[in-house]
């Protein structure tokens, strides 16, 4: 039974230059049936296409990714629209707002960037996949101007938030923080949204989930984080790992 489905990795990370091939190869057998690997510049962007052609479970998103656009020249948004036009592209990102790192982009930077991505986005007819570290008010307001499909990926608000951001339509990406021993804020949104809005992931080589906690993280670890949901929630593991498999099918517009 394959029901992993991994809304949000990073395979192209250094963390993985030793061992790539045989973690990716590895991660069928492992239960996995599909990873958006999320890009992150240019370069990243090439290396994410190629991964795709290799395995057929992988599916990219394309942009620039918040931490990245200080870097960014123009040129690299015509990149990330080129890319889009590959057929294992299945929405825009990594992008969104990181007000977290002080050496990041200033703030109207980062908001231009992530602005004109989400035009580009709802131009492709293609959902988003939002980063928003200590930057929930901009990514509230920037949600409800355009209005679009996708998810907030690695999701740090509120419940209260998290119901706003699902009544507008999009969906809520929970992963390895929810297992953590101190985690509040997502464990009250694993425990109020609704099934339907859920989608699971890893942000693989980061946040491991207990109890694989401070290792390098990779799709399959998601199971302990479904269990740990499903605990919170009140039930069935498979279930759950069944029905967000279907969520991420859906807003990707793909058939895992
Ligand atoms: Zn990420």
């Amino acid at each position: 039974m394959s029901f992993i489905f991994d809304s949000h990795a990073h395979y192209d990370a250094d963390a993985f230059d030793e061992d790539r091939d045989a973690v990716l190869a590895g991660l069928p057998a492992q239960g996995v049936c599909a990873v958006i690997q999320c890009a992150t510049d240019p370069e990243s962007i090439k290396k994410s296409l190629a991964m795709a052609e290799q395995y057929p479970y992988i599916r990219v998103a394309v942009g620039i990714h918040p931490e990245f656009v200080s870097a960014a020249t123009s040129d690299w948004l015509d990149a990330v629209r080129q890319a889009a036009t590959h057929p294992a592209v299945c929405a825009i990102g990594e992008i969104g707002l990181d007000y977290y790192w002080e050496e990041n982009a200033p703030r109207e930077v980062q908001l231009d960037w992530c602005r004109r991505q989400i035009e580009l986005a709802q131009e492709l007819s293609l959902p988003v996949i939002l980063h928003d570290r200590e930057a929930h008010e901009d990514t509230l307001n920037l949600i409800r101007e355009y209005r679009p499909q996708g998810v907030v990926h690695c999701f740090s608000g509120s419940a209260e938030m998290a119901r706003q951001i699902t009544d507008l339509g999009m969906y809520i990406g929970l992963g390895g923080a929810t297992t953590f021993k101190n985690a509040r804020k997502p464990v009250e949104v694993a425990e109020s949204l609704p099934l339907d809005r859920l989608l699971l992931e890893t942000d693989a080589p980061y946040m491991a989930p207990v109890p694989c906690r401070g290792h390098r993280c990779d799709s399959a670890m998601i199971a302990h984080t479904a269990a740990r949901i499903a605990e919170i929630r009140g039930e069935d593991t498979d279930a759950l790992l069944q029905q967000t498999r279907q969520n991420a099918n859906t807003l990707f517009g793909l058939d895992f």
